[in-house]
């Protein structure tokens, strides 16, 4: 028994250690893929439901390594968050974004929006508002077409600080959504004090509204309370059709997820636009 535990020690160490070389090698890889040319953004449409038109889109970004393939954001996004990264390839999103929306808006597709998440590191920069101003400048993209996406966890990490730079970005002109709402430990006290424009509706309640009843009933009174709070509805990872029907009962204002379309590269979506309504 006492060998067998040597050996599982040893296997943990060096599982241990795998995983960090792998991590350090995917740091190292993330380091060159802004200049190398590997990150790019695709783009899903949010459609509003009632005009069943394409209103805006999400961008998210994508990193595609010679190598590796295609990283998920979900595992390089935390790392470059813990590096500093962010704040250099955060810019190169939001520039990107602005840069394709203004194309969307010249190619006259008036009014489509783009939304941008934003992590806790950039949320926290205190040159954060400086940047945007300058990218909206640059870019000639009017304020009122950028929505930027944070999540609940983010603001309340330090509330003060949140408020001020959402009003500063909100005087400006730029909107604001709650991303994943109904995940995390908040409470829901604090949404009243939050300049926000739109709720967006976790994936993980719109996968089960039309099969579980108790996340019918939770998605129904946040639906409720968002409209008496005179916040606009996204509903996010839509798939299915009943899941559409749900929605539309209870007014939810704009929906995104595959039902509609995946997240498509920038020429796709300029396509899509030219086929509004019919996608
Ligand atoms: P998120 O902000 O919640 O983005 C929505 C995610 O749901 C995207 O995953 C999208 O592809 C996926 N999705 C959309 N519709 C459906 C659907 O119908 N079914 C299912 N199963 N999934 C759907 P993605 O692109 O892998 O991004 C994962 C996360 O990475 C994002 O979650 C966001 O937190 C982060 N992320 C992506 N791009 C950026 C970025 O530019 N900056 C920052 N800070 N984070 C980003
Ligand atoms: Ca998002
Ligand atoms: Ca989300
Ligand atoms: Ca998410």
């Amino acid at each position: 028994a006492k060998g067998m535990g040597g050996n599982h020690a040893q296997f943990y160490t060096e599982a241990l250690n795998e995983r960090t070389v792998e991590r350090l090698n995917l740091e190292k890889a993330l380091r060159l893929a802004l200049v190398n040319g590997e990150l790019s953004l695709q783009f899903q449409p949010q459609v509003e439901m009632a005009s069943s038109r394409i209103v805006g889109a999400e961008a998210l970004l994508r990193w595609q390594h010679p190598e590796l393939g295609m990283v998920p954001p979900d595992r390089f996004i935390p790392i470059a968050e813990e590096t500093g990264m962010i704040g250099e390839i955060g810019q190169w999103v939001l520039r990107q974004a602005c840069a394709c929306a203004r194309q969307w808006r010249d190619a006259g597709y008036v009014g489509i929006r783009v939304s941008v998440n934003l992590s806790g590191y950039q949320f926290r920069d205190v040159d954060l508002v400086e940047q945007i101003a300058e990218i909206l400048h640059e870019t000639g993209l009017p304020s009122a077409l950028l929505d930027l996406e944070i999540t609940e966890s983010v603001v309340i990490d330090d509330l003060p600080a949140a408020l001020r730079t959402m009003w500063r970005l909100k005087l400006m002109g730029i909107t604001l959504s709650l991303d994943d709402f109904g995940t995390g430990y908040s409470s829901l006290s604090y949404l009243r004090q939050l300049p926000i424009d739109t709720l967006k509706i976790d994936r993980s309640f719109i996968g089960h509204v039309a099969s579980d009843t108790r996340v019918a009933a939770i998605t129904t009174a946040i639906l409720t309370m968002a409209r008496d709070l005179g916040l606009a509805t996204v509903a996010e990872g839509v798939e299915l059709a009943t899941q559409i029907e749900f929605l539309q009962q209870r007014h939810c204002d704009l929906v995104q997820g595959y039902y509609f379309s995946r997240p498509i590269a920038h020429a796709l979506f300029m396509q899509r636009l030219a086929t509004e309504g019919q996608i």
